[in-house]
C-alpha cells in the first residue's frame, strides 16, 4: 500500500520538479513506533498483539490520524495511511501534520472487556509520543467513540484532564456534535461539487457504495436525503441491490438490528464485489484499500468515483480509469470531512467550549467546498487529474511551511519560490 501512495506522491513531485533529497525527506516518517501488547483474555489466556503508530510529518502542526484495529494492520499500512494524513490535512488546510496507527487485532473476536484491556495497554505503551500538541489519534476502521473515550481516560490518568488528546469521543465526553457523520457528510459535499461542475445534482444520479460502516452508511443516508438513489451497497457480509433505490431509513434500521446488510428484504442479494461494477453513475468505495485494481477497473461502469475509503484504488487502476475519462475524486480530498470535524472537536476541547451542530456543519461545508474548488482549479490550470492536483497542492503547502520554519527555503523547487 505504501508503494501505491508513494507512486501518487512521485507523480506530483515530478510536476513540482522536486529533487531526490526533498522527496526522501517528504516520504520518510518522522517516527515509527511498534509496541508489543500482552494482555489476558476473559478466560485468563495470554493475548498477544502488536500496536503501531507512525508519525509522518509535523511541519504544519501536531500530527493527526486514526487508529485501525484490524488483523492486517502492520507498519506498511500505518506508514502509508500516515503519509496520506499529512497530505489530507494540507489539502483542506487545517493546522495538522499526519499520523496513523492501530493494532493487529480482530475486534469481532474480542469481548468488550478484552478490547478495553488491549486499548488501555496500547495507550500505556505509546503515551509519551501522543498528546494534544504532539499527535492526536481518532477513530478509523473497527474503532469508535467508546475506544476513543478509553484512550482519553487512560491518557488523563498520567497527564491530567486531557480531552484534546483524542478526537471522535462520545458527545457526552467532550466529543463534537456532528463528528460521527462528518466523513460521510464531507463525501456528500464533494460529490455535490463534482456534479455541479457538470451541471448535475445529486438527485440526478444512481450511487453504489462499497462498505456500510461509519463512512459508507452516513454517506448513503445523506446522499439519499439529497434525492440521490442508492442502488447497491455491500459490507463484509456481501452485497444487496435495488434498481429503484433503497428505502434508506429501512436499510439503516435493518443494519442497526442485524449488524450487516445481508438479508435486507428491500433489495436482492448480489456478490459483494459486484457493487463496484454495478450499473451506477457514481461508485463510492468506503471499505478498505485496493478494492479497485487492474482486475476490475475495466468493468467499472460509473463515470465518477469518490474515494471515501483510504487508498481504495491501486496506481494502475487509477491510471486506467483516468485514461477512460472517469473522474476520480481522491481520498485525501473526498474523505477529509472526518479529520476536519476532528479539528473542530480539538479546538472545542482546548477552549472548553461547545459548538452548536449547525456551526459544525456550516464550517465543514465551507472547508469541503473550498478544498474541492482549490483542487479542481489547479487540475484545470495545470492539466492534471484530481489526485495529482490534490497532491501538488498538499506538497506545496507542506514545503512552503517547511521553508518558513526551517532551512528548507533555499532548497525549494523553482516553481514554489
Ligand atoms: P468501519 O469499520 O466503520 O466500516 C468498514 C465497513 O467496510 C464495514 O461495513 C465492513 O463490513 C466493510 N468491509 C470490510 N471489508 C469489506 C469488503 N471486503 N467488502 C465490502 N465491505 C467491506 O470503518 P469506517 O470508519 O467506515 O472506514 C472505512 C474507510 O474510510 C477506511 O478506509 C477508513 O480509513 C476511511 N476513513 C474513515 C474515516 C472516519 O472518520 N471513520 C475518515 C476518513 C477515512
Amino acid at each position: 500500500m505504501l508503494e501505491t501512495t508513494n507512486k501518487f506522491f512521485d507523480r506530483a513531485a515530478d510536476h513540482l520538479e522536486l529533487n531526490d533529497r526533498l522527496r526522501t525527506i517528504l516520504t520518510t516518517p518522522r517516527r515509527v513506533v511498534r509496541v508489543e501488547i500482552v494482555t489476558e483474555s476473559d478466560d485468563g489466556e495470554l493475548l498477544h498483539h502488536l500496536g503501531y503508530r507512525v508519525q509522518h510529518n509535523s511541519t504544519r502542526g501536531p500530527m493527526k490520524g486514526g487508529l485501525r484495529f484490524h488483523p492486517d494492520m502492520d507498519e506498511d499500512h500505518a506508514a502509508s495511511l500516515a503519509s496520506l494524513m499529512t497530505w489530507k490535512t494540507a489539502v483542506v488546510d487545517i493546522p495538522y501534520g499526519g499520523a496513523k496507527g492501530g493494532i493487529n487485532c480482530d475486534p469481532s473476536k474480542l469481548s468488550e472487556s478484552e478490547l478495553n484491556r488491549i486499548t488501555v495497554r496500547f495507550v500505556e505503551l505509546i503515551k509519551e509520543v501522543i498528546g494534544p500538541t504532539i499527535d492526536i489519534p481518532a477513530p478509523d476502521v473497527n474503532t469508535n467513540s467508546q475506544i476513543m473515550a478509553w484512550i482519553m481516560d487512560e491518557y488523563s490518568k498520567y497527564y491530567g484532564f486531557s480531552p484534546a488528546v483524542v478526537t471522535g469521543k462520545p458527545v457526552d465526553l467532550f466529543g463534537s456534535l456532528g463528528r460521527d457523520e462528518a466523513t460521510g457528510r464531507g463525501v456528500m459535499f464533494v460529490l455535490e461539487e463534482c456534479l455541479a461542475g457538470e451541471g448535475r445534482k445529486i438527485s440526478d444520479v444512481r450511487v453504489a457504495i462499497q462498505g456500510f460502516g461509519n463512512v459508507g452508511s452516513h454517506a448513503a443516508r445523506l446522499i439519499a436525503e439529497q434525492g440521490g438513489k442508492i442502488v447497491a451497497v455491500s459490507d463484509i457480509s456481501g452485497g444487496i441491490a435495488n434498481d429503484q433505490g433503497f428505502d434508506l431509513p429501512a436499510l439503516l434500521a435493518y443494519v442497526a438490528d442485524n449488524k450487516v446488510v445481508e438479508g435486507f428484504p428491500g433489495g436482492e442479494s448480489i456478490a459483494g464485489d459486484a457493487v463496484l461494477t454495478y450499473d451506477a453513475d457514481v461508485v463510492i468505495p468506503a471499505a478498505l484499500e485496493e478494492a479497485i485494481t487492474v482486475d476490475n477497473a475495466d468493468q467499472i461502469k460509473a463515470k465518477i468515483i469518490i474515494e471515501a475509503a483510504n487508498g481504495p484504488l491501486t496506481a494502475q487502476a487509477h491510471e486506467m480509469l483516468v485514461a477512460r475519462g472517469v473522474t476520480v475524486v481522491p481520498d485525501i480530498l473526498a474523505n477529509a470531512g472526518g479529520v476536519t470535524v476532528s479539528y473542530f472537536e480539538w479546538t472545542q476541547n482546548i477552549q472548553q467550549f461547545r459548538w452548536e451542530e449547525s456551526r459544525v456543519v456550516t464550517e465543514l461545508e465551507r472547508i469541503m467546498r473550498r478544498s474541492y474548488q482549490d483542487v479542481a482549479k489547479l487540475a484545470v490550470d495545470d492539466g492534471l487529474d484530481l489526485r495529482t492536483a490534490a497532491f501538488v497542492l498538499a506538497i506545496s503547502r507542506v514545503l512552503k511551511a517547511a521553508a518558513s520554519r526551517q532551512s528548507v527555503g533555499k532548497h525549494l523547487p523553482a516553481k514554489l519560490r
